[in-house]
């Protein structure tokens, strides 16, 4: 049987279609809204980010390739504002693929969350006997599409091209750079605002969770994310700390009249980086 490899989930091929110029058009579109011409492309640009007048950003296409395992694929195929085209495991062995060197059984497994070692065992034991009875099928000549019903979550086949608008993709970040979000498309989420921000330095600042985006987090009162103890899974979320000059309340603290001392950008901005950083290496 073909080698089983552990893989991360991936994005590749990300461009934003126009180049680096293309927040021009966003530009042009609030012109036409009667934006008076004193005021500078720049800050055009990022008022319309900031005051999230959305559909000017839907100006913006963005085209990428994304590997996920098949178990995550219907989490990212939630967001239905992008188009997408998806690998195949009814016409292609799932050994066999797009832009893959060799044939290799390629999964994702969140191992470097892992603490206990022989629960690690458990899990790679499981996938390599599905995968190892996918092979026997495909090899006594049943049909993928339904040798393919053993395959494990982990199946790294979640492969898809994607295009994208800038709107939606800001809502798809906003969602999924959240510790709510789970840590595969946390991962996802973080290499693509990595290459989001990379092409368009405007950008740098001004994206995050829905809490960074609005001022305020919407998951009020959610059990050991924002309130209460900690959950033991999740990670902390960094804007959660009153006594933080970094935090940021939730709409119901807000409403219950807490006192926010002032938000210091540069510090979550720093903050930032180095927990999507984390994230994207899926390390
Ligand atoms: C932490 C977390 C936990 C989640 N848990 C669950 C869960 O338990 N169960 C579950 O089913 N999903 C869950 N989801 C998925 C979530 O409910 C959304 O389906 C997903 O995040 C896509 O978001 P979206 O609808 O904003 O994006 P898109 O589908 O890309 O839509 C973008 C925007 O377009 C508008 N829009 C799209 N379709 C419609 C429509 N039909 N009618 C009106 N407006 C529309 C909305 O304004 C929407 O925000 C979870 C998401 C997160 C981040």
């Amino acid at each position: 049987m073909r080698e089983v490899k552990l893989v991360k989930p991936e994005v590749w091929n990300f461009k934003v279609v126009g180049g680096e110029d293309a927040w021009k058009e966003v530009v042009y579109s609030a012109r036409l809204s009667g934006v008076p011409p004193q005021v500078k492309d720049e800050k055009v640009f990022k008022m319309l980010v900031a005051n999230d007048y959305g559909s000017a950003l839907e100006h913006v296409t963005i085209k990428f390739d994304v590997k996920m395992s098949k178990g995550n694929a219907p989490e990212f195929l939630e967001h239905r504002m992008m188009s997408h085209s998806g690998y195949s495991t009814r016409y292609i062995e799932v050994s066999e693929g797009i832009e893959k060197k060799e044939k290799t059984y390629e999964v994702i497994l969140p191992t470097h969350l892992l603490t206990q070692k022989e629960i690690r065992e458990v899990m790679e034991s499981s996938l390599h006997d599905s995968i190892k009875n996918y092979a026997q099928m495909i090899s006594k000549e049943t049909p993928r599409e339904i040798s393919r019903y053993v395959l494990p979550f982990a199946q790294a086949v979640g492969v898809y091209h994607v295009t994208i608008n800038l709107r939606s993709l800001l809502n798809l970040l906003s969602l999924r750079l959240c510790v709510r979000s789970s840590p595969e498309f946390r991962c996802i989420a973080s290499q693509l605002y990595a290459k989001l921000v990379e092409e368009l330095p405007l950008l740098e600042g001004l994206i995050g969770c829905r809490g960074f985006m609005r001022g305020a987090c919407p998951e009020s009162g959610v059990t050991g994310v924002r309130v209460g103890k900690q959950h033991p899974f999740y990670p902390v979320c960094p804007y959660r700390n009153l006594e933080s000059d970094a935090y940021i309340p939730t709409i119901e603290e807000l409403r219950g009249g807490v006192e926010v001392k002032g938000f210091n950008r540069e510090k979550a901005q720093m903050m930032r980086e180095k927990i999507y950083g984390s994230w994207a290496s899926w390390e």
